[in-house]
Order: structure tokens, then sequence, then C-alpha cells
């Protein structure tokens, strides 16, 4: 099982030189791509324009082109994105804006941060992502606009979810900031909604070399509303006409890294689906891995689920790999959001699946040796539960 080269032992431990199985690593897209880099780093710093100059032009012409959207509107970071896009649509105090509460809390950041109010919807069991049903019951006469997150790289159940805003005449915004790439009938994430946000911290599938994000619409309307926000309301230069306008922008150096990232999304969303799969391949019930195959799955996260979720995470530990939980808090249990919500929310769905998620390594550049690891360890917890479960059954 364990081939030359192996730093596991005869019983499949771990070895003392077995090191760590990260998360993530981000220093290995340099072994790449590090010249390239360090030269356009390099050219922006001569250039001496650092602000709204070539680079950040282009990266926002090619990433509407890549998304198949109209505009794009470079910003700040992510949750700028989401901030700009509710103000974009509208929202202020007095709307409500239904989201989701098990995907970081980003969603109700920004709706606090514009004054309005988060109303959650309940998420699918299957998918962890925005269940429509629930969402029917969420909207009332004071939502303003939906976000809904394709969470871990899944695009979400877009069309229907889209079938109930219509119907109520209300705007989605897009959270993309897990699902650069993702797409569903040729229709990629950030395309389906009135707008879509995008964050480029260094550990999304399109990172930069800190923080960026964007938004992309087929609205001109609310692109030309995002540009002036993020830059104090100017529709002129020192000539502020729209409210709440502030500063939030993209510069050179991240767009010109974005720039050269961008050609490898696809090849490297590949890459992590691929990843995925080997460890469905490796696991049997007693851990459910979620199924990759297709392009409507970024795999940003390799997120799993198991009933006995301390165990697999201590498990894995002792195989020294790296795991997360992505995100241990529900938002409707947060301590900053108490004073703003009613005490009473229950979110069953959402309320079980922080219990039983674990986030497995998952990122392009991983070894086929430490996918080898992480395989392993899998398949010898579920081995283990499996014959736990017979001999229970055979008392
Ligand atoms: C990372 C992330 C954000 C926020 O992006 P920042 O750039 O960190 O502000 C928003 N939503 C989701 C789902 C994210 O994963």
């Amino acid at each position: 099982m364990h081939g030359p080269g192996s730093t596991n032992d005869q019983q499949g431990r771990p070895g003392a030189a077995a090191s760590v199985v990260p998360l993530n690593d981000l220093c290995r897209p340099l072994d790449m791509l590090g010249v390239e880099i360090a030269e356009a780093v390099e050219t922006v710093v001569r250039s001496g324009r650092y602000i709204f100059g070539l680079n950040v032009a282009a990266f926002e012409e090619e990433f509407a082109a890549y998304c198949g959207t109209q505009h794009c509107i470079t910003v700040a970071n992510g949750t700028d994105a989401l901030e700009l896009a509710l103000r974009a649509l509208g929202c202020g105090s007095g709307n409500e804006v239904v989201t989701v509460a098990n995907a970081g809390m980003y969603a109700a950041a920004a709706t606090i941060a514009v004054g309005a109010t988060p109303v959650f919807a309940d998420i699918d069991a299957r998918t962890m992502t925005m269940a429509p049903e629930s969402l029917a019951h969420a909207v009332g006469p004071r939502t303003k606009a939906i976000v809904v997150t394709h969470l871990y790289g899944r695009l979400a159940d877009i069309d229907a979810l889209l079938g109930i805003a219509r119907r109520h005449g209300i705007a989605i915004v897009e959270d993309c900031a897990q699902a650069h790439g993702a797409r569903r009938n040729g229709r990629l994430a950030g395309a389906w909604g009135d707008i879509g946000c995008f964050s480029f911290y260094p550990t999304k599938n399109l990172g930069a070399l800190g923080d960026g994000g964007a938004i992309v619409t087929g609205d001109g309307a609310l692109a030309s509303a995002v540009r002036e926000l993020r830059q104090y309301g100017w529709t002129g230069k020192y000539a502020a006409s729209r409210p709440h306008g502030r500063n939030s922008r993209l510069d050179e150096i991240q767009a010109a890294v974005l720039r050269l990232k961008l050609p490898h999304l696809d090849r490297w969303n590949e890459r992590r689906r691929s990843i995925v799969q080997r460890y469905r391949g490796a696991a049997d019930g007693s851990v459910v891995v979620p199924d990759v195959d297709g392009v409507d799955h970024a795999a940003h996260l390799c997120v799993v689920r198991s009933r006995d979720r301390e165990a697999l995470r201590g498990h894995l530990a002792n195989d020294r790999i790296a795991t997360e939980i992505h995100y241990p808090v529900p938002d409707h249990r947060q301590v900053a959001l108490r004073a703003l919500l009613p005490p009473d929310i229950a979110l069953p769905q959402t309320e079980r699946a922080v219990d039983e998620i674990l986030t497995l390594p998952c990122f392009p550049e991983m070894t086929d040796e430490e996918i080898g690891r992480v395989c392993a360890s899998l398949a010898r917890f579920c081995e283990q539960a499996n014959q736990c479960r017979q001999a229970r059954s055979t008392r």
C-alpha cells in the first residue's frame, strides 16, 4: 500500500520524518510563476503609476471577458465588493437582506455595514448552499436583496433561487469569493444574478499577493454606481455626487499579479477537483466527501462531513494532516450579531452541518504523495469505523 519513498512506517503511521500535509501553501505557486511575478511587480514599481493604471484597466477587461459579463469593477477586497454591491442596489436602513448563516459572516457584515438587517435562510442538507424553499419563507416586504454564496466552490441552486427572487422583484447578489470559474451550462458564477462579487484574498482560487476584490455585472447602471462608490462617490474629479462613496480600490501591483494568474485558473480548478475525487474514492459512507465531478464546482475547499467529526480530526492530526473547520460558528450564533437579531432563530440544517464539517487539504500544488497520505488516512478511518459498526451489530 505504501510505495517506496513513503514516509509512513509498516503500520501506515507516519514516521518521525513525516512532514505535515498543509491545508494550503502559498509559496508553491511561485515555483512556476515566481520569476514572472517579480518582473511584473518591478515593472509596476518603475512605472510610477500605482493606482488606476494599465493593469487595473486590463484586468477588469480580462476578468469580465472570463466571466462572460459586460462589466468588471475592481475593489479593495471581497467584503467591500458585497457592501458596494448592496449599496448600488439601494440597500440601506429599513431593508432586509436574505443570506445563509454557514458562510463565514461576510454577507451579514456587508449587510450591517450598509445599515440593513440580515435575515437567514437555511441550507440544503446535501449541497450546503441556500435551500430554495427556505428562501421562499425568508423573503418579506422589506427584503431588498438576496446574497447567494457559492460555498466551498459549489454553484448554488441558482436557477430555483433566481425564480423566487424574480417572482418577488428582489435582486440577487452572488458571493463568488470561493467559486471563481465555477459554471453550469456554460454560464459562470457571477453571471447569473444582478451582481457577482469576488475576493482575491491570497488563498482563494484566484488569489493576489494581498487583498483584492471585484464585482461583475451586466447592468450598466449598477456598474456606474459601483465605480462611483469605490472612489468617494465621485462622478468626476473632486465632484462627489453619489452618497455613501468611500475608498475601495485594487492597486496596480495586485492587478498585474492577477493578470498573470488568470490564464491558469481553469487548470488549477481541474486539479482541485481531481484531488477531491481521489479522496472520494478512498472514503466510504462514514466520511461524506462532496461530489465535485463537474465544472459547476470550483473545489475551493474540500469540506467533508462525519457524524464523528472530532474523532476524524484527531485521526488525521495523528497522521500529520492539517484540517480546519469552515466555519465553526454560524452567523446567527456570533456574539457581534446578538443585539441585532431575534434570539429564537432556528436553522436546523445549518446547525447540524456545523457539527459535522471538516476541511481537508486541497490546493493545486499538492504533491501526489501528499494526496496519497490523505487518502490512506481516510481509508483507515473508514475501515476502523466499519469494524466498530460490525462489532456492534454482531454482539
Ligand atoms: C473570503 C470570502 C469573502 C471575503 O473576502 P475578503 O477579500 O476577505 O473580504 C466573502 N465571502 C466569502 C464566501 C469568502 O470566502
